[in-house]
């Protein structure tokens, strides 16, 4: 089979390899749809931890296509997506349902081979039927349940205020999930002004994307109103603009730091202010236990994601999918592989 292996930081090849084979209680999964996320393109800078080779590739969906000695929930031609995050169920966090912190963690795409091959083996307890839904819409089953992790920890209540900050795909995930959840008005601020106009068709009460929203990267005073909602969420991962978010919110209100920021760089806040305004300061890590609500939110498509796909590209254009991405053009939202083209 052919699997885009990252052979070390910046190199990549399309290496073909044995037929993987399902062991006790795993799946064979043929991929059809595999997403590349911002974690896929660390690995390939080598800013992440793990060793190389890996093949990456942790947002993915596909089918069915052989079940290893024990598997009962699945037959060959079941169509499917992967919870990539493997927990041990057996250790001190796991225990305490925090499974998103196993202390034997194993990952596919990052520890394990992942989705960015034509083949790949998963635990059956990882993998999810995804009936009728499009492969390219199971390919969002993961990053969607993060974000429903993410909205779960802020106990969004009806007629709630919400800011966001980035309108990227994740962004626009949070949008809709939080609108679900009976926020009544939801503002967005984004600076790319395609990526501004899809958060107003997905229902922003409100987008800010005048050029002067953002000076070096930092929100302008004028922008949002100071502690005019009652929760903010960051999903740029940036820090200055991750800074901002504690003036935003009320008093009393609820502060979600969703984006995956550079590691090794400290944010500044006030400590008086998350004080005086009685603010809850969050922090959102993958997922526990949100397969199937993203499965189902999608299939319903009470969460819409066919807007978000903006590139569908075979397996050996990986690297330019990275530097799509990376360029941050106006057009460019999820890149989607299809590794059997
Ligand atoms: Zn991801
Ligand atoms: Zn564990």
């Amino acid at each position: 089979m052919k699997a885009l292996r990252i052979e070390r930081p910046n190199q990549v090849k399309i290496a073909d390899l044995p037929f993987p084979h399902p062991g006790e209680n795993e799946v064979l999964i043929q991929v059809m749809a595999s997403g590349i996320c911002g974690t896929d393109i660390h690995i390939l800078r080598g800013e992440y931890l793990g060793d190389y080779p890996v093949i990456p590739g942790h947002e993915f969906s596909g089918v069915i296509e052989q079940v290893g000695n024990g598997v009962t929930r699945f037959h060959a031609g079941d169509r499917v997506a992967v919870e990539p995050n493997i927990a041990c169920d057996n250790c001190y966090n796991c225990l305490h349902n925090r499974h998103n912190f196993c202390l034997k963690w194993q990952a596919i795409g990052v520890t394990r081979p992942g989705g960015m091959a034509q083949y790949v083996v998963a635990p059956e307890k990882s993998v999810f039927d995804i009936g009728d839904l499009p492969f390219e819409h199971g390919a969002f089953v993961e990053p969607l349940s993060c974000v429903l992790h993410g909205i779960e920890r802020t106990q969004i209540r009806l007629a709630d205020r919400v800011a966001i900050l980035g309108a990227g795909p994740i962004g626009i995930l949070i949008l809709q999930t939080v609108r679900l959840q009976g926020a009544v008005q939801v503002t967005v601020v984004e600076k790319n002004p395609a990526r501004a106009e899809l958060a107003t068709a997905c229902g922003a009460h409100r987008c800010l994307t005048h050029p002067d929203a953002l000076e070096e990267g930092v929100l302008k005073e004028s922008v949002l109103k100071q502690g005019g909602y009652d929760v903010v969420i960051d999903a740029t991962g940036v820090i200055p603009l991750m800074a901002r978010t504690i003036d935003f919110a009320r008093h009393g209100g609820t502060v979600l730091l969703f984006g995956v920021p550079p590691a090794g760089q400290r944010m500044e806040l006030e400590a008086f202010e998350i004080f005086r305004k009685g603010l809850t300061v969050l922090s959102s890590f993958t997922s526990v236990r949100n397969s199937y609500q993203a499965v189902a939110l999608l299939q319903s498509k009470r969460i819409e994601v066919s807007s978000l796909i903006s590139h569908q590209l075979p397996l050996t254009e990986f690297e330019k999918g990275v530097r799509l991405i990376e360029e941050g053009l106006e057009d460019v939202k999820k890149v989607l592989i299809l590794p059997q083209l």
